[in-house]
């Protein structure tokens, strides 16, 4: 078996890794570069859905003139109520060269993006370490944010340690059965724990540039899911005891019912006005200092 971040710096190397891949925990150990596909179903190209300016993120993230936002094709994980599942599930998107990728990155940056945003990198990080790599080369300068589940491992921290500048993870679920249920994964809490304090060394702080645009750091969403306002308020107590209040949370309301979410009458709707300001109340009882809530809307 090999260790994903040993040798890691140069472009073979990093092909390697998918060779055997072992990039999530699943570790499937399928050799993507000979067309073996894993749980994933990520073969040996970037294959990317869409790339745009997103103003819809944190404002340290999209500022004013937005994220350069790269949304990859497949996920490793199966949430049944997906908002993006034709892009994550069904796997819509095209297949791009290193070159055309790192053409795109560079491309954000001339429109004016404050960063680039990678959403389900996941299987696809060796090529992207290349591709930003090379843009980098080319001019480069915005910072790299992931866009993760928090379903990563500690060896994924180590190989993105040294081109991802924030990381934006979720922490999801507080009860392992709910993960499996609704995600399809497996110990997602133990999993959690391990990488949210793992890239918590490695970001210690929020840095921000004179436009108030984050430049390094690490920001922890939480996503509010109908009925599960138990598991929020166990997920927050998580938090507070794994990274400390100081750490940057953003709580969010804006889950509604997609994909296969109807087969599951409990979270076919959208979160009450009730379930917000219980956890809300939680997050203040437990004074964490910074991050964002989103506005409620009326119609939820
Ligand atoms: S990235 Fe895909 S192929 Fe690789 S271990 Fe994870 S699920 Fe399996």
């Amino acid at each position: 078996m090999k260790n994903i971040s040993s040798e890691k710096n140069s472009e073979r190397d990093l092909l390697s890794l998918l060779e055997d891949c072992r990039l999530c925990p699943w570790s499937c150990g399928v050799n993507r570069l000979r067309g073996e596909t894993g749980r994933c179903g990520a073969g040996d190209k970037l294959k990317i859905a869409a790339h745009t300016l997103h103003f819809g993120e944190e404002p340290p993230i999209s500022g004013r003139n937005g994220s350069g936002t790269v949304f990859f094709s497949h996920c490793n994980s199966f949430c049944v109520y997906c908002q993006n599942y034709p892009i994550s599930q069904i796997g819509y998107g095209n297949e791009y060269s290193l070159e055309d990728f790192t053409g795109i990155l560079l491309s954000l940056q001339g429109r004016g993006a404050h960063n680039i945003n990678l959403v389900s990198p996941v299987p696809y990080t060796p090529l992207i370490k290349i591709a930003v790599d090379e843009a980098k080369n080319k001019g480069l300068k915005i910072p790299i944010l992931m866009n993760l589940f928090g379903w990563e491992t500690e060896e994924f921290a180590e190989l993105t340690s040294d081109f991802v500048d924030v990381y934006l993870i979720d922490i999801r679920y507080s009860n392992n059965e709910t993960a499996n249920k609704y995600s399809g994964i497996k110990h997602y809490t133990e999993v959690n724990e391990k990488f949210l304090k793992k890239i918590n060394e490695i970001r210690p702080s929020v840095e921000l540039d004179e436009n108030e645009i984050i430049t390094k750091g690490l920001i922890i969403r939480h996503l509010i899911i109908p009925g599960h306002s138990e598991e929020s308020i166990e997920c927050l107590d998580h938090l507070k005891g794994w990274v400390g209040n100081e750490v940057h949370l953003s709580l969010m309301n804006q889950y509604f019912p997609a994909y296969n979410a109807f087969k599951y009458p409990e979270i076919n709707r959208k979160i009450t006005r009730e379930e917000w300001e219980r956890v809300l109340k939680h997050l203040e009882n437990l004074n964490f200092k910074n991050g964002w809530i989103q506005d409620f809307e009326e119609d939820n």
